[in-house]
């Protein structure tokens, strides 16, 4: 055993998968667990002597299930044995720092027995959803106690080729030679460990438009055979989606990759009018799922172009909300996207312009165009009401409160959520370091190494399990006292459109 004032220890079984790490981790405290008595004793004064040190348990193990391969890695998100079940919920946060190191890592439930797994045994072990096994993790976690830990184990043998067969030497080689790489991946997860605050913004999550696209075709798929057709991202969350192509939902990116007279479902976003015809001279079975916010915002497009208005739409240039406004008056409309454009901006008729706006812009950054409309042309008019919506604006809020107050903020939502990457511009212009992550794979440790105070958001697009998912892996570091900063409570509802009821 080699100590050092590393902030972490590493428990290995036995000496070749110790030396292994150690290599790896430069040095550092690898204690050899044994099958012995007094090796379990060696690990537990170790334990004693470092109380606060998060514990990794890494050595080799057998997989369970195929797609396992040699020298592919195991994180386990929980650890089973006859005693009872230990979960490891930093697991994804360890495999994204591993994969990161271009090992190839599954997580999934590790099971400890107290003798070899032949087959069918191991085929058994498998039903009950365990994809590897080994000897010794649980007895381990015991020790370890409440104190943060994680398990990765490197794969030797698989269910087609036991420990019997001559693989297995090749096999324990590529094993080994994979947790001699794991050390850097150990070292950010240890550093991040340790306990911290989580401030909940609220509201935070779907809002009632895209709760009630989402109903709109799970219904469907619930009513009729599947396919159902979904023109565009329903809502743009790819868990949403992804859940919703499982059960039968098919995505395309226009009407003519759908067969005549099927049934289409028009995305949260909304649709040109043009989408409109060519569906109806398809023959289409239309179910609309468009926010009923957005609809006001076309309704109010249509007006100021019959009112012979010069139309300025406020939002950004590709976005599925704008093109669906943009195409309700195209030769009257022009897109701004900055307070720049404005200068530029040539119309026919300066007593007779209006300005309407993307419903999910950040609140601040379309005041500005406004003003700079407004200086431009005094007689400009705008909305009835405000066309960002309410759900963008209480989750705008509430994030600019909890930013204020943290460290680091993480927005759970997709990439290509206009919402929700606002929300992380607005907590980064409260000074917080702040990241949009599609889910929990993608948070990087280094991001919560000496962060104490973590906030949370989600996009109005972004289910509620992707915040759930991320303050479990949280807890995996360490303790997590989660609080939560309402600044706004919504009741808003939309009914179902009559099409889904009348099927
Ligand atoms: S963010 Fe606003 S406009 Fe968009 S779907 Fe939700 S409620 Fe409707």
């Amino acid at each position: 055993m080699n100590t050092t004032d590393d902030d972490l220890v590493v428990v290995s079984p036995l000496m070749l998968e110790a030396s292994s790490v150690r290599r790896g981790l430069h040095g550092g405290c690898v204690v050899r667990a044994g099958p012995h008595a007094r090796r379990a004793r060696r690990v537990e004064a170790v334990l004693r002597q470092h109380p606060a040190r998060p514990v990794a348990v890494a050595g080799v193990a057998g997989a369970l299930v195929g797609g396992l391969r040699p020298g592919d890695l195991v994180v386990a998100s929980e650890v089973r044995s006859a005693q009872g079940t230990h979960r490891c919920r930093s697991a994804p946060l360890l495999a994204t720092e591993l994969r990161k190191l271009g090992l190839t890592v599954h997580i999934g439930p590790i099971v400890e027995t107290d003798h070899v797994v032949w087959q069918p045994e191991g085929a058994r072990l498998a039903l009950d959803g365990a994809i590897a096994v080994d000897m010794e993790s649980a007895r381990l976690l015991d020790m370890i106690a409440s104190r943060p830990a994680v398990v990765v184990r490197a794969v030797v043998d698989t269910p087609t080729r036991s420990l019997l067969h001559p693989a297995t030497v090749p096999g324990g080689i590529a094993a080994l030679s994979a947790l001699r790489r794991i050390g850097p991946a150990l070292r950010r997860w240890a550093a991040a460990a340790g306990p911290r605050k989580v401030l909940l913004a609220g509201p935070r999550s779907f809002c009632a438009g895209v709760d009630r696209a989402v109903e709109i075709v799970e219904r469907l798929l619930d009513r009729q055979e599947p396919p159902i057709y979904v023109r565009k991202q329903i809502v743009h969350n790819s868990r949403v989606v992804g859940e919703l192509e499982r059960r039968g939902a098919v995505f395309v990116d226009e009407l003519d990759e759908v067969p005549e007279n099927a049934t289409v479902v028009f995305s949260a976003h909304g649709v040109s009018p043009a989408v409109r015809r060519a569906a109806s001279v398809r023959r289409l079975d239309v179910v609309d799922a468009t926010c009923p916010l957005v609809s006001k915002v076309h309704g109010e497009a249509r007006r100021f172009a019959r009112d012979g208005h010069t139309v300025f739409l406020i939002g950004h240039a590709g976005h599925e909300e704008v093109e669906g406004t943009l195409g309700e008056a195209p030769d009257r409309t022009v897109l701004v996207e900055k307070p720049e454009d404005v200068e530029t901006l040539e119309v026919e008729d300066p007593a007779k312009v209006s300005y309407l706006m993307q419903t999910t812009l950040a609140m601040d950054e379309a005041e500005s165009v406004v003003d700079a409309l407004r200086a431009r042309f005094p007689a400009l008019s705008g909305p009835g009401s405000d066309d960002i919506c309410y759900a963008t604006t209480n989750r705008q809020d509430a994030v600019r409160v909890v930013a204020r107050e943290s460290d680091v903020v993480l927005v759970a939502g997709s990439p290509n959520s206009s919402n929700s990457r606002r929300l992380v511009e607005v907590a980064q212009r409260e000074g917080a370091r702040a990241y949009l992550v599609d889910n929990v794979h993608e948070i990087d440790l280094e991001w919560l190494v000496g962060a104490r105070t973590i906030g949370l958001s989600a996009g109005a697009s972004a289910p509620t399990v992707l915040v759930d998912e991320i303050v479990d892996a949280l807890a995996g570091l360490g303790t997590v006292e989660a609080q939560e900063r309402t600044t706004a409570t919504e009741t808003v509802n939309f009914s179902l459109p009559k099409e889904v009821w009348h099927r």
